[in-house]
Parts: C-alpha cells; sequence; structure tokens
C-alpha cells in the first residue's frame, strides 16, 4: 500500500508518497519565503502553493517512482492553518480523488507532526512537546486522543522567535537565525518568565525584547530570549513528566532543530529517567511526509471522506481528533 501526502497549511507546500510500512519515498518541498522583515501573508502564501503545486507534486511522484494509478489513498492536511493555504492542498487533494477514484483522507496537521515523530524516532508512548509554527503544547496519549497538559495561551513560542526575527530584520521563519544570534549572546536580560499552571505566555517575552532592543546588544536580546521561553517550556514539561511518568519525551515541529532546547530538555529527561527523542532535523519543519504516514495509520483504519466533503478547519483543536491506534 502506498498513499500521497499534500501539506500546504502555512508556508511550506510538500508532497510526499509513502508505503504503509513508513518507508518514506519521496518528500518534497517548496517554502514561501515572505520579505525580509515581513510575516507571512496568507493570499501570498497560498499563490506560491498553486504556483509550485504542480512541481512538487510531479517531483514526489517522479522520486517515489510511481503515478497517481498506483496510489491506495490521498492524505491532506485539513487543518490548523491559514484558510487559503489550507484550500490550496484540498481543492489538490480532492480533485486527485475524485479523478483517479482513491480514498480521501483530510488529517490533522499537529497529529502529522507526532506521528511522524513517532515512526523516525521510535518513540513508543511518549510524553510529547509540539513546538510548531501553529502549535506549543505538551500533549499525552490518553483514550485514542492526544490529550492536552499545557499549552501557550497566545503567540506560539514558534511565532515569538519569528516575530523577534522580523523586529531585527530576518524574513520568517527565522528560527536558525535567531539562534545563530543567540549562540553568540552572553549578558542576560531580565524578560517576563509567564507560566500560569501548567500554560504558557509567550507574548510578553516579546513586547518586552522588542523594547529593550534600543538598549542591549541584539545577540544578547535572542540569547536572554531564548533562555527565558525555553526555560518556561522546561518547567512545564517537567511537570507533565513528573505526573505522567511516561519512560519517554519527543520533540516534534520546527522549534525541535533548536540546540539549546535540547540542552535544556536533556537536563530534565536524565533526572527523570525518561529518554529524549527529537525528530530528525530534515523532518522538523511542515512537510508531506507527515501527513503521508497520517494518511496511511486512517488508512489502515478505513477512515476516509468523500469528495464533495472534503473540508478545511482553521482552527481545528488537536484534543478533537480521534487516534484509534493510540490507547
Ligand atoms: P513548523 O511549523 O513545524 O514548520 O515550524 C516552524 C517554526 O519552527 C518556525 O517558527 C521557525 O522559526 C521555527 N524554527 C525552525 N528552526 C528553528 C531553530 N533552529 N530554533 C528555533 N526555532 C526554529
Ligand atoms: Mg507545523
Amino acid at each position: 500500500m502506498i498513499g500521497l501526502g499534500i501539506e500546504s497549511t502555512a508556508h511550506t507546500f510538500g508532497a510526499s508518497v509513502i508505503s504503509d510500512d513508513g518507508r518514506i519515498l519521496s518528500n518534497v518541498k517548496d517554502v514561501y519565503r515572505p520579505p525580509e522583515g515581513a510575516g507571512i501573508h496568507p493570499r501570498e502564501a497560498s499563490r506560491h502553493h498553486s504556483d509550485v503545486a504542480p512541481k512538487v507534486l510531479k517531483e514526489s511522484l517522479i522520486k517515489a517512482s510511481v503515478s497517481y494509478r498506483d496510489l491506495d489513498f490521498i492524505a491532506y492536511s485539513a487543518g490548523p492553518g491559514l484558510g487559503p493555504c489550507l484550500r490550496v492542498g484540498a481543492t489538490l487533494a480532492r480533485f486527485i480523488s475524485a479523478y483517479y477514484d482513491k480514498p480521501l483522507i483530510p488529517v490533522h496537521h499537529g497529529i502529522g507532526h507526532i506521528e511522524l515523530g513517532a515512526l523516525l524516532t521510535g518513540a513508543k508512548d511518549p510524553l510529547v512537546l509540539l513546538l510548531s509554527g501553529g502549535h506549543t503544547m505538551i500533549l499525552s496519549a490518553h483514550n485514542k486522543r492526544w490529550r492536552v497538559f499545557g499549552e501557550t495561551l497566545d503567540i506560539t513560542l514558534g511565532q515569538l522567535i519569528d516575530q523577534f526575527g522580523r523586529s531585527i530584520g530576518f524574513s520568517s521563519p527565522s528560527g536558525p537565525q535567531v539562534e545563530a544570534l543567540a549562540s553568540k549572546g552572553k549578558n542576560f536580560v531580565q524578560l517576563p518568565y509567564v507560566v500560569k499552571g501548567n500554560d504558557l505566555s509567550f507574548s510578553g517575552i516579546l513586547s518586552a525584547a522588542k523594547k529593550l532592543l534600543s538598549r542591549f546588544r541584539v545577540e544578547d536580546m535572542a540569547y536572554s530570549l531564548q533562555e527565558v521561553a525555553f526555560s518556561m517550556l522546561a518547567e512545564t514539561a517537567e511537570r507533565a513528566l513528573a505526573l505522567t511518568k511516561k519512560p519517554e519525551i519527543m520533540v516534534v515541529g520546527g522549534v525541535a532543530a533548536n540546540k539549546r532546547l535540547k540542552e535544556m530538555l536533556s537536563y530534565i529527561a536524565e533526572r527523570h529517567d525518561s529518554k529524549l527523542f527529537i525528530v530528525p532535523a530534515d523532518y522538523a519543519g511542515d512537510n508531506g511526509a507527515q501527513i503521508a504516514w497520517l494518511g496511511a495509520l486512517y488508512h489502515k483504519y478505513g477512515y476516509k471522506v468523500e469528495p464533495e466533503h472534503a473540508f478545511v478547519d482553521q482552527s481545528w483543536r488537536i484534543d478533537e481528533v480521534e487516534v484509534p491506534w493510540r490507547s
């Protein structure tokens, strides 16, 4: 069995062909880059996706040495994400499914990050830190759903980093550039540390960091921003770990690529006798494989929708979605 996954929630248009035993036969993407200092513009990003889609899809099939007729299902990212971007992926998937008469499987983008992470790292039943552009959540599986132990109350960790990056002239996403800058900082500047219960708030850090840019070196601001935001996350992750006693922690989503974050989480994992897994950098950011693999998992359970019932949901909650393969 093989299937195609189409990703188009935000800046990335991706297509991947995967087999149901988890072999990634192709994973092609093209990422929209807004002008320097600007954020992602949903309409411009969706135009980018429409422009690159034929090339990305074709390349993905060629790399996997398959044609549309060989596919056993078509999965697409139905949300959460930016409406115009989501619609590009959903429309293409619906068309391919209807034309070639293949099962159509809408999937949740965030769960795609998690399940692909589990496939690639081998984590079995982890406490998950989902740290993507659209999510900052601590989760664990219970009763066939991914349950949320803590999340951001405002912007995500990725948005904090990207918006800080934009204020100093980087184009989004700017995680690797902010990380490189932070590694050159050494003087800690106090920033608001806001943990409420097990939830996090990052918007105060952003406002304060932007304001303080005129008084301190940009390297020190990037360094302090990372230290404070990652410490908040580490605190809540540690609490969740103490409660759930999971023997594994897994970090997925674009921010998982950050080395300083990994270092902080390693201390916590060690203290709690838990094994730390980080999704491989090539698969940390949005990609088609996360959608294709989730489609393969649902396909085994016979999940599908008729093409005329294809949907997108910009604010689809992760804990509303059933994951029948999880206990
Ligand atoms: P995703 O939505 O999963 O593609 O994740 C994108 C987010 O990951 C963006 O906010 C990026 O800035 C962030 N990101 C990527 N690389 C890094 C990094 N090395 N450090 C911190 N954040 C990163
Ligand atoms: Mg993502």
